[in-house]
């Protein structure tokens, strides 16, 4: 059996900086990501940190990853620009790509929506409702219509992102707010993911559903094809016709 690549990706500062964020991801919310990815023997997850060379995101890992993740938060303006292009080539190219929570205001997610990502906050530890709007989705399967996170940070609309191509989940918080917390897009041949549950001070990696989301989406995202970047010529004694019309430039 072919295992999907999939890179998790995580900026690893909060781990570092935070006592409590420390407490809940021991070994960093990347190694908590990629261990619940790799419960599915359909996938083989690694992980990848800001710190690392290339930030752990070298051509040749990209090369080697059909899915990556991404979580940031408090060091997007740290990611290197060439590297951001390189993902973004790669996404363009096919590569799946699942952005989780605070990345809605990374580099990358940013270059790929053109638009401004902003969208409304509130950290009051707070319970969210997140409703399933299509069960039919191969991300939604085996969820339940909906389900509870007892704590998470308010995301609300307007979100500033392009009409997706799907919204698959909503979350509703208990201040009243409603957010499109699961949306889906295409850009090139790749496909991408929005997720919002997974503010760094709460448990939300741990919770069993978030993981059976975080695995049905990375399988979704897997490429279906490779579509090379760059222009290509083609002269008129390689056209797959012959050109013998009255064109301009034929005499
Ligand atoms: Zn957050």
């Amino acid at each position: 059996m072919t295992q999907l690549r999939v890179t998790v990706w995580g900026e690893n500062v909060h781990e570092q900086t935070s006592k409590a964020v420390g407490a809940i991801y021991p070994t960093g919310m990347h190694t908590t990501i990629a261990d619940a990815l790799n419960q599915d023997a359909r996938i083989k997850a690694r992980t990848a940190t800001l710190q690392e060379t290339d930030h752990g995101l070298t051509d040749t890992v990209l090369a080697d990853t059909d899915v990556l993740t991404w979580w940031g938060h408090a060091a997007h303006g740290k990611v290197d620009d060439k590297i951001v292009d390189r993902v973004q080539k790669r996404v363009l190219e096919g590569m799946g790509l699942i952005v989780l929570h605070s990345g809605h205001h990374s580099k990358i997610f940013k270059r790929l929506m053109g638009t401004s990502c902003d969208l409304l906050w509130r950290e009051a530890g707070e319970r969210e409702r997140v409703w399933v709007c299509n069960p039919g989705h191969a991300i939604t399967q085996g969820l339940p219509p909906q389900f509870v996170l007892e704590h998470e940070e308010m995301y609300g609309e307007p979100f500033g992102i392009p009409n997706p191509d799907e919204v698959l989940l909503i979350g509703w918080f208990q201040g009243g707010e409603v957010f499109r917390s699961g949306v889906t897009y295409r850009r090139g041949a790749g496909k991408i993911f929005y997720f919002q549950p997974g503010h760094e001070t709460y448990p939300t990696y741990h919770e069993p559903l978030v993981q059976q989301i975080l695995r049905n989406a990375v399988l979704w995202a897997k490429p279906e094809g490779v579509f090379k970047t760059g222009c290509q010529h083609i002269s008129a004694d390689k056209a797959p016709e012959p050109i013998t019309a009255s064109g301009a430039s034929v005499h």
